[in-house]
């Protein structure tokens, strides 16, 4: 009984690519070798060279179910995972109802169960319908199945509730995780970053402070409560300062930042101001795009995570003022990066696959993210040699929204399998 991965290629300690055969049996890696025998009720998969990564984990994806079904559902959202070699994904609660009960919880886990794609992990709310002014109960969501609490999509604006969250998180051993925006700071219909581009379309801006400010303030209340607190999509060269500073304080922050603010930033925004440029928190300057990359590589910035932010293709076309904010990312997360980044020779292939699986695990001790013996079988096979672009037609996700259409990429995912079980075959 089992399967048999065969000719893959696997990173070694040096960080070289060897070909080997796997043999997973259940659930779980259980023989890494460089010949495999196939017995007879072996099932034999030939890789043909490709590479094999431990399966993707992104902690920040909106599936925008309940509520939203016509941008996503929890089905299409986890069959763009599994498309882009995410075995593990950890979705927004910024749905209507908000999930901010253990009857949503529950809900979300159970559409999870039945699309039988990737895991996804259902984060919970800090404040009822994400208003602010009232706590969860945390305790109830965590029983039931909550992965983290958040109110992503909103800032948590006043201070008393958040540090009191933190006392309440700390206590049960539950991470908080913090979408920073200070709403005091924010000019009304401002779409971009406060810099050259709305500057030279005459638009008002997003200024960095509106992110900073939350990070510095929450930073402080880590220290004093010692709860686990992330920091959502980083784009300020303000606010990874401020994480760099905190970890350097030995305070328990890490940080995620997109694939988008690490490619992209304000001056590569067209004229046309196409709402696929349109985000939250916005492309920023290129200094913070450098700011960005050189925290990624020194680990300021601990992981990588998409905000796949699914919208129709009618919201998207309302105009720059009017149309949401979001980009999707599952499936052009991998061959974006390895193309821009491990090609180019800003990281290498093994920091990638830590900054994009190993690591997002760890943080918050997750038993995924790693290609050994004895381990769960998340896998993801990428193509690393075949260029193709990026077509939004051909997205599993029902979000086209993105700004990187007609990108050429390597990357591409070949086979993804969840707990032993090929859910992806291309
Ligand atoms: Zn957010
Ligand atoms: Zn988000």
């Amino acid at each position: 009984m089992g399967i048999i991965l065969k000719n893959g290629k696997l990173l070694n300690e040096q960080g070289e690519l060897s070909i080997k055969d796997l043999l997973i049996v259940e659930n779980r890696i259980v023989k890494i070798e460089s010949n495999i025998e196939a017995e007879a009720d072996h099932e034999v998969v030939d890789l043909n060279g490709h590479f094999i990564a431990p399966g993707l984990v992104d902690v920040h994806v909106h599936f925008r179910e309940p509520g939203f079904e016509a941008k996503e559902t929890i089905e299409t959202g986890a069959h763009a995972a599994v498309a882009g070699g995410y075995t593990t994904v950890a979705c927004m609660p910024n749905t209507r109802p908000v999930i901010d009960r253990v009857e949503t919880v529950e809900f979300v886990l159970h559409k999870a169960k039945q699309a039988n794609l990737a895991r996804v992990l259902p984060y919970a709310a800090i404040t009822v319908r994400q208003l602010g002014v009232e706590h969860t109960d945390f305790a109830a969501l965590q029983q039931a199945g909550a992965f983290a609490l958040t109110d992503d999509g909103v800032g948590v604006q006043s201070t008393k509730m958040m540090v009191e969250a933190m006392q309440k998180a700390k206590a049960l051993g539950m991470s908080v995780v913090a979408h920073c925006e200070d709403n005091d700071l924010l000019p009304p219909g401002a779409a971009l970053h406060d810099g050259v581009t709305a500057a030279k379309h005459g638009l008002p801006g997003i200024p960095s402070a509106s992110e900073a400010v939350h990070v510095g303030r929450d930073i402080l209340l880590a220290e004093a409560t010692g709860v686990h607190y992330h920091v959502c999509h980083i784009s300020a060269k303000e606010s990874v300062r401020l994480v760099r500073d905190g970890k350097h304080a030995g305070i328990n922050v890490t940080t995620e930042v997109t694939p988008h603010h690490l490619l992209l930033c304000d001056e590569d925004i067209p004229d046309s101001l196409d709402p696929n440029w349109k985000m939250n928190p916005p492309l920023r300057s290129r200094e913070d795009r450098d700011a960005l990359i050189a925290g990624l590589k020194e680990g300021s910035i601990d992981i990588i995570a998409t905000d796949h932010a699914p919208h129709t293709s009618e919201e998207k076309a309302k105009g720059l003022k009017r149309a949401p904010f979001g980009i999707v990312g599952l499936e052009t997360a991998f061959p974006l990066l390895y193309t821009h980044l491990v090609e180019k020779g800003i990281l290498t292939l093994a920091e990638l696959v830590d900054k994009m699986a190993t690591k997002p695990a760890e943080l918050f001790g997750l038993p995924y993210g790693k290609v050994e013996v004895g381990a769960i079988a998340d896998l993801a096979v990428f193509d690393l040699t075949t260029e193709k672009s990026i077509n939004p037609d051909h997205f599993k996700s029902k979000g086209k929204n993105t700004p990187f259409a007609g990108w050429v990429c390597k990357g591409w995912t070949v086979l993804t399998m969840v707990d032993g079980k090929i859910v992806y075959n291309n």
